[in-house]
């Protein structure tokens, strides 16, 4: 568990919100540990603290790791964040993300990406209208199938988020990227995922 430190506590009080500490707040927002009171005043139930106060002290960090790879496609509006251990690396390209395993995957190891996706189009960008901020008729897509994913919700309002699975089939030998896109009415994207499987 780790609290903020007692040093950073008036810190995150007086400091102001930058990106990072905005994009912070969103992952939180829709986290199953954090109570529900109003964002302002929440605390986050794994390590006490207010979210608010500790997302704005760079050096802090979520208990969960939920902070620690949060990536924004910029002209999408869509907040990426990596809810998996065994990710070396996120990468924003225009059009999506990509996750890169970290290590050689073993013959039918484990071989499982999960990811929360936010609904970012009213932050600072602000290049979308007010009709469009809304995600509707969603729909996740994968191209073959030795990828599959979880189930994923048919609109995500501003602000909302959903937790995706992606699971590739670690039976096949071989180094592996494989897209899964993310279509909506008013957008489009793509994950991917990266690595390489070997007995
Ligand atoms: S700090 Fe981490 S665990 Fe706590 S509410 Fe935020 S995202 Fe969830």
């Amino acid at each position: 568990m780790s609290k903020i430190r007692p040093k950073n506590i008036i810190k995150g009080f007086t400091s102001d919100h930058t990106e990072k500490s905005k994009n912070r707040l969103l992952v939180c927002s829709g986290c199953e540990f954090r109570n529900k009171l109003p964002l302002k005043l929440s605390n986050c139930q794994v390590c006490g603290c207010l979210v608010d106060a500790k997302s704005k002290v760079e050096e802090e960090s979520c208990p969960m790791n939920r902070w620690k790879d949060i990536k924004k496609i910029e002209k999408k509006g869509i907040i990426v964040g990596n809810l998996s251990e065994d990710i070396t690396d996120i990468s924003v390209v225009d059009e999506g993300v990509i996750f890169t395993f970290k290590d050689v995957i073993k013959k039918g190891g484990p071989g499982k990406v999960n990811l929360r996706v936010i609904n970012d189009r009213a932050g600072e960008a602000k290049q979308f209208k007010a009709d469009e901020l809304d995600l509707t008729h969603l729909k996740v897509k994968v191209a073959c199938g030795c990828t599959t994913t979880s189930d994923s919700p048919t609109e995500l309002a501003e602000g909302d988020n959903f937790d995706l699975t992606l699971s590739y089939d670690t039976e096949r030998i071989g180094a592996f990227e494989k897209n899964v896109r993310v279509m909506s009415l008013q957008e489009e994207f793509y994950i991917q995922i990266k690595g390489e499987v070997k007995n």
